[in-house]
């Protein structure tokens, strides 16, 4: 941290990461006005955050604040109107900042209006008491009816410890108002990544811009319910709105040739220029006027308190978008399907992992970030201290076997030599092979809904609980909650996914894990273009983008097996691609059923 180095690390989770991350930056910017700023991926991490700072905070002085976005929990303006709540973070600003000047005829905010010097104090005395958690932060306001989400702002120069989500310091406007509210430049501030496996996505798809079919609909409505305001002479909004579509159709019916695939990067500004006989500037100009137009219906909507949204401004900001990018950083991509799109999809993250770089010093760490070269180098960190910390938990705690004779591979899963049957006989005989509460992971949904449909569940006998597509969060929980209600009973979620990534299963939560096929990404363009991307940066494309994150995720899924030093648990992959995989520490069984039994009775 005092030497100003980029630190990336591997070391599997309870092994203590954060209190150790925690400690060491807060030993290395004591005494100074510096600030230690914690990135995770969920809210749950950063009750982690607050955990591990109020057990520092009893040996050294230690203000920790967790910053969330706007939302329901943080905003009880959202709380109080249902019609928010659906609401952007950016749109949500835009009409907080209306409600807090109170100039207009929405009035002001009265949660913003109760936060003086004295609700200051009040605060930083129970945070330095306390050490709350974002929860018990919130409630801690709830009472004293003032914002949690200004409150935090105003207590953040206080701070030494701040944790936020990854948007924060990696969205630039954010980060710009981030660092302003904290008081501090990027060179005071020490940050450290949790579960760094998922920056590069994080960063590639917060640099992706998308324009749907649907959302032209959106648009070409609210052009009709604004009076179709006209933008030259004689080009209205409606008028690019259909101009947008017929491109789209057009580019469907020249490059479409699978679900989606790549189009040239200056298809979208070509087309236009020609189909609206204007130059370049032209069309910067039309689209601007578009923007205008957009930012007067956001404001209109601000004044009557509604969420200030608007799809013709978002129209304009896709095509300014798509027209700044450049076919290095990005692919250009149409597709089919119910609800076509064009998209900008980012495949450098390079410029947006910047920040890590510009600050003082920073920690990427993961239980899964191997081979960290490979993220040293999406990152653009130069010179890192990289170490790899083997698990220190007993061996013999965690065994993971695999067989060779299935795979979910297309071309062998649908085959007829009976992969698929021999893969349903796998999964009912090795859950049947205990009594121990058991996840099944499969590669995708649609693979899970196949075995679903052939009534696998029903076969196994025990209450089985599902991590279904698209679920809103809260269902989710439920599941999970029931599952863990009753011991003994199986999970089906997907390898990558919300269970697989993020939940914790400490003690005999889960102890056996299934993990059907190799869960490679769905061959598409995008995917080949990053391939290609990786490959010709790189030196390494299949590994990089198809192998690394297909073990990661298995990985992933195997980790929820051991959260402490007296957890075990058994992992059987069914995919015979296991042999050829560099990066899982896996044995080969012709008789898992019979793995499962002895690991069991000898445990
Ligand atoms: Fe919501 Fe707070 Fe803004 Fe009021 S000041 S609108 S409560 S975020």
């Amino acid at each position: 941290v005092r030497g100003g180095r980029c630190v990336v690390l591997e070391s599997g989770t309870g092994t203590g990461k954060t209190s150790v991350s925690l400690a060491g930056a807060l030993e290395g910017i004591s005494g100074t006005a510096r600030k230690v700023v914690f990135l995770t991926r969920t809210k749950s991490q950063q009750k982690q955050v607050a955990v591990e700072a109020r057990a520092i905070g009893a040996r050294t002085d230690v203000i920790c604040i967790a910053v969330q976005g706007r939302g329901p929990a943080t905003c009880p303006m959202m709380l109080s109107d249902r019609d928010l709540s659906d609401g952007t973070s950016e749109e949500l600003s835009k009409l907080c900042a209306e409600l807090k000047k109170g100039t207009g005829p929405a009035g002001k905010c009265s949660y913003f209006e109760n936060i003086g010097s004295t609700e200051v104090e009040a605060c930083i005395s129970f945070i330095r008491a306390r050490h709350p958690d974002p929860e018990e932060f919130r409630d801690f306001c709830a009472a004293r009816g003032i914002c949690p989400y200004e409150t935090v702002k105003k207590l953040l120069p206080y701070a030494n410890v701040v944790s936020a989500p990854y948007a924060f310091f990696f969205i630039p406007a954010i980060k710009n108002h981030f660092l302003q509210w904290m008081g501090v430049s990027d060179r005071e501030v020490v940050v450290i990544v949790d579960e760094a496996h998922n920056l590069p996505s994080y960063l590639r798809d917060s640099m992706t811009c998308r324009c749907t079919a649907r959302s032209l609909d959106l648009a070409d409505s609210e052009a009709d319910r604004n009076g179709n305001p006209l933008l030259v002479q004689d080009i209205s909004c409606k008028d690019i709105v259909q101009l947008m579509r017929d491109i789209m159709a057009d580019a469907q019916k020249e490059y479409l040739r699978r679900e989606s695939d790549m189009i040239p990067p200056d298809y979208l500004g070509e087309e236009m220029m020609v189909r609206l006989g204007m130059t370049s500037a032209g069309v910067r100009d039309l689209v601007m006027r578009l923007a205008e137009v957009g930012i007067s219906i956001e404001e209109s909507k601000k004044a009557k308190r509604k969420l200030p949204r608007s799809h013709l401004s978002s129209l304009a900001g896709f095509i300014c978008a798509w027209m700044s990018f450049d076919s290095y950083s990005h692919v250009f991509l149409v597709s089919g399907g119910d609800n076509p799109y064009l998209e900008a999809y980012c495949l450098d993250p390079g410029e947006a992992a910047e920040p890590l770089s510009t600050c003082l010093s920073s920690v990427s760490m993961s239980g899964t970030l191997s081979p960290l070269k490979d993220y040293a180098g999406e990152m653009g960190l130069e010179d890192p201290v990289s170490e790899v910390f083997p698990s220190p938990f007993p061996k013999e705690n965690l065994e993971v076997f695999y067989v060779n004779d299935v795979s979910t591979k297309f071309s062998e899963i649908n085959s007829d030599d009976g992969t698929y049957d021999r893969l349903k006989r796998y999964v009912v005989d090795i859950v049947g092979a205990s009594d121990r509460s058991t996840a099944v992971f499969f590669p995708s949904y649609g693979v899970m809904e196949r075995f679903v449909e052939d009534k696998v569940p029903d076969a196994l006998g025990r209450e089985v609980y599902f991590e279904r597509r698209g679920m809103p969060q809260s269902e989710l929980m439920e599941q999970i909650s029931d599952f863990l209600g009753k011991e003994g009973s199986v999970l089906f979620a997907v390898t990558g996914g919300r269970v697989s990534e993020g939940l914790d299963f400490p003690g005999r939560q889960l102890e056996l894990a299934v993990i059907v096929g190799i869960p490679f990404a769905h061959p598409s363009a995008k995917q080949d273009a990053l391939i290609g991307y990786c490959q010709n940066r790189f030196g390494n494309g299949w590994d990089m983008a198809v192998r690394v994150p297909a073990v990661r995720k298995m990985r992933q899924a195997i980790g929820r097996l051991i959260r402490s030093e007296g957890d075990r648990g058994m992992a059987v992959i069914l995919d015979r691609r296991v042999a050829s995989l560099d990066g899982l520490d896996a044995k080969l069984t012709s008789d898992p059923v019979a793995e499962v039994r002895r690991f069991f009775q000898s445990h």
